[in-house]
């Protein structure tokens, strides 16, 4: 393997056979994070970038089969945020240091185009220093624009599966992995810092999938990739199927590492809770951002999208802070700022 990781790390790329051996192999992995950390070293140095996330609303108009806030589930308790909670969350949140604001929520129609520009808009107007990202689904070109125009910075939307047969399979019909991609090509022409990802480890998903997601990354060339193993949520049609495991989500997280150097990689919650050090695992092999949980406690248990989600329990100042310890224990240290990505143009420099 030692040749192949040396070759990966030199070149950014190998076949698609090569790529399943890093994928499946019998190895131990220690070489390949390395290699891992040594390019996320060279482009972003030990720095973890911090991004508060604001989960705005578990409302949602689709039934995608792994997700715990589908339509469908008639147990999920339904909440969603008013401006002024969205606001408050953001005062706490540049309080204590975060200068990015996630906006995430289920495929809520109550958040009409001109009522996102105005929360984007008093946002941006209050801390011009904070860059704003959403992620609130598929939504029409027109719109994309607006709250672009709106000041919006960031969006990310995961393409979950490059396959359409797999994505026709956790997707109920009327859903397509045609429309999310085209989707992620227009935020991207409209100016967006685009992120986008998938599920390791979801129903149905064969290791020649993954290699098909790689290669969708390559031709979407996004500036954040965010991929986490899936979970079983107990509520919904999957609830058989087990989850993603830690080993193989690490190894898709040093290949992107590799394969997107100057990428915005984070160590996900979903990786913090099939592991208690999952997330260190993730900086270690590659990953340079985190997430802090900045929503209201008293909605954080409802937007429960798998089983046994982490942070659910604890006020943004309390997640910061075990954060920052768990960055450090690994030898990393948090950046205050907007954590933009750095371009080709800027790391010639
Ligand atoms: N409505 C938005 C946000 C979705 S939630 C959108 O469509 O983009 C954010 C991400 O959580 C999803 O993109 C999906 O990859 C992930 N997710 C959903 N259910 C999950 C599960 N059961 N296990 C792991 N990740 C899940």
């Amino acid at each position: 393997m030692k040749e192949l990781i040396d070759r990966l790390y030199s070149a950014g790329d190998l076949s698609d056979g090569e790529i399943l051996m890093l994928i499946s192999g019998e190895y131990d992995e220690k070489y390949f994070f390395e290699s891992a950390d040594k390019v996320r070293r060279k482009y972003y140095g030990t720095g973890v970038y911090l991004r508060g996330l604001i989960e705005i609303s578990n409302y949602c108009k689709n039934d995608c089969l792994y997700c715990g806030i589908r339509r469908s589930n008639d147990k999920a308790v339904r909440y969603r945020l008013s401006e002024n909670d969205i606001l408050s969350c953001c005062d706490n949140g540049y309080e204590l240091g975060f200068r990015t604001f996630v906006l995430q929520g289920g495929e809520d129609a109550y958040y009409t185009d001109d009522i996102m520009c105005q929360i984007i808009k008093k946002i941006k107007d209050k801390y011009p220093d904070c860059a704003v990202t959403l992620s609130l689904g598929e939504r029409s070109l027109e719109s994309y624009k607006k709250m672009f125009s709106a000041g919006a910075d960031r969006y990310l939307l995961r393409h979950e599966t490059a396959d359409f047969e797999h994505y026709g399979r956790l997707h109920p019909d009327g859903m397509s992995a045609e429309n999310r991609q085209r989707c992620l090509f227009e935020l991207k022409r409209i100016g967006y810092q685009t992120g986008s990802g998938f599920m390791v480890g979801s129903p149905y998903q064969t290791d020649e999938n993954l290699v098909e997601d790689l290669r969708f990354l390559q031709k979407l060339q996004p500036e954040m990739i965010g991929i986490g193993p899936y979970i079983t949520h107990k509520d919904t049609p999957f609830s058989e199927f087990p989850s993603g495991t830690l080993k193989k989500t690490l190894r898709l997280v040093a290949l992107l590492r590799l394969m997107f150097p100057m990428a915005l990689i984070p160590a996900t919650t979903a990786l913090g809770t099939i592991a208690p050090n999952g997330r260190e695992l993730g900086l270690c092999a590659g990953a340079n951002v985190v997430m802090p949980n900045l929503s209201p406690v008293r909605t954080r248990k409802l937007y429960d999208l798998y089983d046994n989600k982490i942070c659910t329990g604890e006020e943004a100042a309390e997640c910061r802070g075990c954060l920052q310890r768990r960055i450090e224990s690994v030898g990393y240290e948090i950046i205050c700022g907007r954590g933009d990505a750095i371009t080709r143009k800027i790391a010639q420099n």
